[in-house]
């Protein structure tokens, strides 16, 4: 048997490369990813493509490894050069993503040495770097001491944690789910309703509350359907609020919202996954207004903090309950118990053997410091401002003048169909790829959006856009 391990060995060494060939995969990766950052400004936003990377169904796993110049090359023909380039700065569609370079240092540093953030007993430095970021996280949004959260994967799964602690704070038992009475709007990010449903929520009470003519919820209206409800033995329990709705990055009145859950014992729950870091921004904090007396809050530093994807935040007041609602003892955990200096990730999450995702972030506040990532946003938030003001110079309609940095905006033809005309401008500038935007279908209307978010978006980016659309508007509207 010895001889048969020794034989075994040789092979299973090679995953455990040498310093040469550790090197040198490590210089081609850096060279690969140097050469797509400095030419990132000539890189498409948008990609149309045949292919679509079909090539690699093609390339099959051998029994036997591939040299890396040969991986890169299909990872550059197949996946980096085709649809969505959500790194450029030219990305001005959705929410853009980000990409600073801190995060990939970050991940890398956290691959290699794997230190395992879920139990503080195991990596008792890894969960502090995580609830140190939550924590200061909370202090920005004025949330008090002894609040905690978690961090996501994204938006989507912080929504999740927080829907499921409501509903067991609230005491919604399966057979309390029809009576109770869940309140968002249209607007509401579609992973909220996802959320609802994988809660197991799906059967009770929603009400969609009317919106004013800026897309906010109408606190007036959410006082009323409360009072219905509870006058007919409904159970109000849960109110989702937006901080910069994805269509028109409204921010609901979080102030008088939260009056009325607090009247009505509801938690409140606002999804700040893509406005929430705007905070940061010392003229803008006034449009948040009453975003501390939620109960919990959803924000996405893979948005707002232009990280790359794959770091969102749940934030939560009440730590007992999220710990209630996540909390599982096995017996195979046992030696961790009452090693509780730090509330430990895994129990607070529906994750136990988890990416030690904060590092990104922590390596990027440290290095930077606060203060470019202040400056970023806002100049975010005036880019959208500017583009607001120049596009109804060329006679475009507008959507309400925009609260974060999403606007949305479109054009009337002389003649034909507006939807199909704005449906037009879109693949045209599509079609020219230097930036990309989507649009949406509010009340059978389309409107194209503006979102911008990427930390790479210039003026000069906003610019292009203008120029595009001037271009197009003129070659469709005869
Ligand atoms: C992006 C977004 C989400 C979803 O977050 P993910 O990080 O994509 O999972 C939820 N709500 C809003 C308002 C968003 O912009």
């Amino acid at each position: 048997m010895r001889n048969e391990i020794l034989k075994l060995e040789e092979t299973s060494r090679l995953l455990e490369p040498s310093p040469t060939l550790r090197a040198d995969w490590t210089q081609k990766v850096t060279e690969y990813s140097d050469d797509f950052i400095d030419n990132i400004e000539k890189l498409k936003a948008y990609v149309v493509s045949e292919e679509n990377g079909r090539d690699l169904l093609n390339t099959h796993f051998r029994e036997s490894g591939r040299n890396m110049e040969e991986v890169l090359k299909i990872l550059k023909e197949n996946v980096d050069s085709v649809g969505l380039n959500p790194a450029s700065g030219g990305h001005l569609g959705y929410i853009p993503g980000g990409g600073i370079y801190t995060t990939a240092l970050g991940d890398f540093l956290a691959a290699v040495t794997n230190r395992y953030a879920g139990i503080f007993y195991g990596g008792p430095g890894a969960v502090r770097v995580e609830n140190q970021l939550i924590r200061w996280m909370n202090e920005l949004i004025g949330y008090p001491e002894g609040s905690l959260g978690n961090l996501t994967s994204g938006g989507s799964i912080a929504n999740l944690i927080a829907i499921v602690t409501a509903r067991d704070k609230k005491q919604i038992r399966s057979r309390d789910v029809e009576n109770a009475v869940i309140y968002l709007t249209e607007q509401v990010h579609h992973c909220v309703q996802k959320a609802i449903r994988i809660a197991g929520l799906n059967e009770s009470v929603i009400r969609y509350i009317p919106m004013d003519e800026n897309y906010r919820m109408s606190a007036e209206g959410l006082k009323k359907q409360v009072a219905l409800d509870r006058s007919s033995g409904l159970r109000p329990f849960l109110v989702v609020g937006s901080a910069g709705t994805t269509d028109a990055g409204a921010v609901d009145p979080l102030d008088a919202i939260a009056d009325i859950s607090e009247a009505n014992d509801m938690w409140f729950h606002i999804d700040a996954a893509y406005g929430g870091f705007f905070i940061l921004v010392e003229s803008l904090k006034e449009k948040f207004k009453g975003v501390e007396r939620s109960d919990s809050l959803a924000i996405d530093p893979h948005k707002g903090l232009f990280l790359s994807y794959g770091l969102g935040a749940i934030l939560i007041k009440d730590v007992k309950a999220q710990f209630e609602s996540h909390y599982y003892k096995a017996s195979y955990m046992q030696d961790t118990l009452g090693v509780n200096e730090e509330l430990s990730p895994a129990d607070l999450s529906p994750e136990l053997t988890k990416h030690f995702r904060g590092l990104r972030l922590w390596l990027g506040l440290h290095l930077f410091g606060l203060d470019p990532f202040k400056a970023c946003l806002e100049e975010k938030y005036l880019l959208c401002q500017y583009f607001y003001e120049k596009i109804q110079e060329l006679g475009f309609e507008v959507g309400p003048q925009p609260e974060l940095s999403v606007c949305m905006y479109r054009y009337i033809p002389k003649n034909g169909e507006a939807n199909e005309f704005n449906a037009k401008l879109v693949d045209y500038v599509k079609e020219d790829g230097r930036v990309f935007i989507s649009s949406t279908n509010l009340n059978g209307v389309n409107w194209l959006r503006l979102a911008v978010l990427s930390f790479r978006t210039r003026l000069t980016t906003i610019e292009i856009l203008i120029e595009v659309l001037e271009k197009g508007v003129k070659k469709f509207n005869v």
